[in-house]
């Protein structure tokens, strides 16, 4: 990326790119005729050469770190909790869990280590098990499967709806089968799922809805907070999430029953609330050991203070980065379902159309926009045809508890295929990360003007190959 010496050649071609491109005009309103006049003002930094290729780019600045720390405001009760030596469970904990509860307007909240597992906790306390099928959409993170197989229960996937990356409600339904028992909805890349529909079907069908939340902290749906419309809502406070710990998450439920079997469960089935006996029985419950420490806590509470300005900043950059780049061939940002009042943006996704790009490829458009600046990624593969799903089907387990038939991974992939899925993690999805929707006004610009310097010199891209 450096701007070098470079050789005689080279200056030729670097001054007869820059002397084609000033001609071409690469603004989107190139489709105009040709003695018209741009409507929208000249950019010369779109018309330089591409970074990629050498030139130099867009932005050179620094994105906004993740996560953020402030030593002044985020300190205190961390350091009280270190200096108490008062480390596992107790006090910070609860208030923790008290102020999620809140937050998120549950009557319940119960931490534990990681968003992965308060899925399989909640899997196993709505009696999810071997023998049971579970609904997840296609466009998720490995973390919203994994549990449902520690469950020793199948996964069977669902196509999204690709203008808004989505579980598709209208592909719900031809996968429920007798063993259907329960839907994982996840608020995918925090933009919230179709709740209304996918909660109709769930009700007629009798199944156990479990929202994974962990990407969408504080995102709405008529101003309620998703993660709190099924039975049960799961989080993540993972590093990356909007919410960050390092490692944490929580389950969230109105189901007192239901939570204070989560806790039994979460602490190796001791007895909590209504799982109680006999006294001095012991353990009750079958569980394990899930517990998130005071300092986690600590961590989470001083970062709470922070989220809702930081989701509000990202819903207003977000919209106009939006309404920036809409406009522009190739590019369609995420749509949002009419009834969302707010989303979290755990990413910033749009669908990127090579044929519009003269036939450039996603790579090859992910590294040139990398490369002016702007770090992006092509986002997730499709989850129903990897191997973990034949690793699991070939155990022990999953050999005794379902007939051969189900197993026979060629025939489960073809079950479970999701063409839309394919289209959108083999061709078409574009990511930007949360941290960068924190950023000005100038940020986004950034964002929309490389996109557009790469969209008017993509012909130049493509010689390159
Ligand atoms: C992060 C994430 C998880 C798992 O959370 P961890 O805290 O990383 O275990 C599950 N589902 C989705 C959609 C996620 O993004």
């Amino acid at each position: 990326m450096k701007n070098g010496p470079f050789s005689r050649r080279e200056f030729i071609k670097r001054n007869s790119l820059t002397g084609l491109g000033a001609v071409l005009a690469p603004s989107v309103l190139a489709s105009v005729p040709a003695p018209s006049l741009p409507t929208k003002p000249f950019s010369s930094s779109l018309n330089e050469p591409l970074a990629l290729l050498g030139g130099k780019p867009i932005r050179a600045k620094q994105w906004p770190v993740w996560p953020i720390w402030k030593p002044e405001t985020d300190e205190k009760q961390l350091l009280e909790v270190i200096r108490s030596g008062i480390w596992s469970r107790a006090g910070v904990v609860t208030e923790f869990e008290a102020q999620w509860a809140a937050t998120v307007g549950a009557k319940r909240c119960l931490s534990v280590v990681n968003g992965t597992n308060a899925l399989i906790a909640a899997l196993a306390q709505f009696d999810v098990r071997g023998g049971d099928e579970v609904l997840v959409p296609a466009y998720t993170f490995i973390g919203t499967v994994a549990p449902v197989l520690a469950t020793g229960a199948m996964p069977v996937f669902v196509d999204i709806d690709p203008e808004t990356f989505q579980m598709d409600p209208a592909k719900l339904e031809a996968r429920i089968t007798p063993r259907t028992r329960a839907i994982i909805p996840v608020h995918i890349l925090g933009l919230p799922v179709d709740m209304k529909s996918i909660l109709a079907i769930a009700k007629k069908h009798n199944l156990v809805v479990i929202e994974d939340a962990c990407q969408a902290h504080l995102a709405e749906i008529n101003h309620q907070k998703v993660g709190t419309f099924g039975d049960a809502g799961c989080f993540s406070f993972q590093n990356s999430k909007n919410l960050a710990i390092g490692e944490g998450g929580a389950i969230v439920s109105n189901n007192d029953a239901f939570m204070d079997r989560c806790f039994s469960y979460h602490n190796y089935g001791n007895p909590y609330g209504t799982v109680s006996g006999v006294i001095g029985i012991g353990t009750l419950m079958q569980g394990t050991k899930l517990r998130l420490t005071e300092y986690q806590a600590a961590i989470g509470l001083a970062l709470l203070k922070r989220l809702d300005a930081e989701t509000t900043t990202r819903n207003e950059n977000a919209a106009y980065l939006k309404a920036k780049i809409s406009h522009l061939p190739g590019i369609v940002p995420y749509k949002l379902y009419d009834d969302v009042t707010r989303a979290a943006f755990h990413l910033f996704p749009f669908r990127f159309h090579q044929e519009k790009f003269k036939g450039l490829s996603r790579e090859t458009f992910v590294k040139a926009l990398t490369a002016e600046g702007i770090p992006c990624s092509k986002g997730y593969a499709p989850l129903n045809k990897m191997p973990y799903l034949d690793d699991a089907f070939k155990s022990k387990n999953y050999r005794k508890m379902y007939p051969k038939e189900a197993l026979d991974f060629k025939k489960y992939v073809e079950r479970n295929a999701c063409p839309q899925n394919d289209r959108i993690c083999n061709e078409e999805a574009v990511w930007l990360t949360q941290n960068m929707l924190l950023g000005t006004r100038q940020d986004m610009d950034d964002i929309a003007n490389a996109i557009e310097k790469i969209y008017g010199q993509a012909d130049k891209l493509l010689a390159q190959k």
